[in-house]
């Protein structure tokens, strides 16, 4: 499947000089999402994970259906203050300071095996954060799975050595 076709391009969003690949139309086509979904499910059974972990927002989107297809458990990462319960924080640089990522102390059992799940890499900062993130869970990183990448900003150079997913090239 084309799916290209599925997600729109933006260009000036959020700024002027960005082209944003909006996945909002890829979720809208039935057709489409069945293909997704199905796709990272069986590319990420391979990585015998025991949770999916999703990073706000559009990383709940894909995150938790696929916890629910793949049949097992799903956490948030979240913006700071939003999570409820003891947390544990990662920070990252963006190109003009830096933001706070966060996961709840006990989202998981320690030792357990984690993929972590967004929309889309560019930079691999949010993601490189988050694989941080679950470090301090003491948990592992199974892998990592994202519906686009960015090539040219060489986000995957930024994770951690684990398989890495993904579905369309830019
Ligand atoms: P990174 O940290 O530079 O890899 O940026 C990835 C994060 O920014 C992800 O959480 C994406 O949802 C978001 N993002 C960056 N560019 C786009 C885009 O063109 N479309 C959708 N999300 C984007």
């Amino acid at each position: 499947m084309d799916l290209k076709k599925l997600i729109r391009e933006i260009p000036d969003f959020p700024q002027p000089g960005i082209l944003f690949r909006d996945i909002t139309t890829l979720l809208a086509n039935p057709e489409g999402l069945k293909y997704v979904l199905n796709t990272l499910t069986r590319q990420c059974e391979a990585l015998r994970p025991d949770y999916v972990v999703g990073i706000e927002s559009r990383g709940f989107m894909f995150g938790m259906p696929l916890a629910y297809t793949l049949g097992i458990g799903f956490a948030p990462v979240r913006k700071p203050g939003k999570l409820p319960a003891a947390v544990h924080c990662a920070e990252y640089e963006l190109e003009y300071g830096t933001d706070r990522l966060e996961v709840h102390r006990d989202a998981f059992p320690a030792g357990s095996r984690i993929v972590i799940v967004d929309d889309l890499i560019a930079t691999g900062g949010t993601a490189a954060a988050t694989a941080n993130l679950i470090e301090k869970t003491g948990c592992t990183v199974a892998g990592f799975a994202f519906v686009v990448e960015l090539t040219d900003l060489g986000g995957r150079q930024k994770l951690p050595d684990a398989p890495i997913v993904t579905l369309v090239q830019y």
